[in-house]
């Protein structure tokens, strides 16, 4: 089997915030609600220079019940927002049918989500529909903390030709209490980092912490740990939000965030 490597300097991940001497940014909502929600929480984000826009529309959900997300018609808000805006955008797939929808509406990026990586059948039949077409895919990790789960379904797409991938720690389920929603096990995406430089592992402190204030403290542990960037969860009315309400930031603070977050060297 083709080992990977990630050596690549222009991948479209490092190009994104190439010279800017500071971490990639992924923000928006947790779910593409309405197109007035996406355009405004667009256009706020795109001033403070945000790389990419992310926006769930369907949304695999623990219980049912649930909003599950808008669904294919969220697709072309998204690429509103990429006509418009000028901002890359990107969305979580889960199905061979969510990659050839999100392709026809020329989603820049696609994500695996957590509760899809956890299934090598799902992420396989991903992957198929992805060969042959160059777009970036960024992993969520597994739900459960296991780092071959997380790093077989980077191999799914690293074998069908993807190129540019990324990881993004989101934090595992633990049936303990803890201050987290998704517990960090800091040491699981420090080994995947060691393991496959140049492999860029992003934060997402909305999902870890579930909680508003923990995004700043868990997004600058990532950054202290060398990760190349953060995701977080930005919504115009965070109170208000159909998924993930605790979680999410105004871009008000989100600006704050950006603005506080230092790169410092790397203490592991
Ligand atoms: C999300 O990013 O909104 C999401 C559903 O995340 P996860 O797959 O990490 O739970
Ligand atoms: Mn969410």
């Amino acid at each position: 089997m083709q080992l990977m490597k990630f050596n690549n300097p222009h991948s479209f991940f490092t190009a994104l915030q190439a010279g800017q001497g500071h971490p990639l940014v992924i923000a928006g909502p947790c779910s593409a609600e309405t197109e007035a929600q996406v355009m405004q929480t667009a256009e706020a984000l795109k001033q403070q220079g945000v790389h990419l826009f992310r926006a769930g529309i369907w949304k695999p959900r623990t219980r049912p019940g649930s909003f599950e997300g808008v669904g294919s018609q969220g697709l072309a808000w998204l690429n509103r927002v990429k006509r418009e805006l000028g901002l890359k955008v990107t969305t979580e797939v889960a199905t061979a049918r969510h990659v050839e929808e999100a392709l026809k509406q020329e989603i820049d990026v696609l994500w695996i989500g957590a509760r899809t990586t956890v299934n090598p059948f799902a992420v396989q039949e991903i992957a198929d529909a992805l060969q042959g077409v160059q777009v970036p895919v960024m992993v969520k990790n597994p739900v459960n903390p296991d780092l071959a789960l997380w790093i077989g379904a980077i191999e799914r797409f690293y074998h069908a030709g993807i190129t540019d991938l990324a990881a993004i720690h989101r934090g595992f389920s633990s049936y303990q209490q803890t201050k987290y929603r998704n517990v960090p096990l800091w040491q699981i995406p420090i080994e995947l980092k060691a393991r496959y430089q140049g492999l860029p592992v992003i934060v997402d402190p909305s999902h870890i912490g579930g909680r508003r204030d923990l995004v700043f403290p868990v997004s600058q542990k990532g950054l202290d740990l060398g990760y190349d960037g953060v995701m977080i969860e930005t919504h115009p009315t965070p109170e208000q939000a159909l998924s993930d309400a605790a979680q999410q930031v105004t871009p008000a603070r989100l600006a704050e965030i950006i603005g506080q977050l230092q790169v410092r060297k790397s203490t592991y």
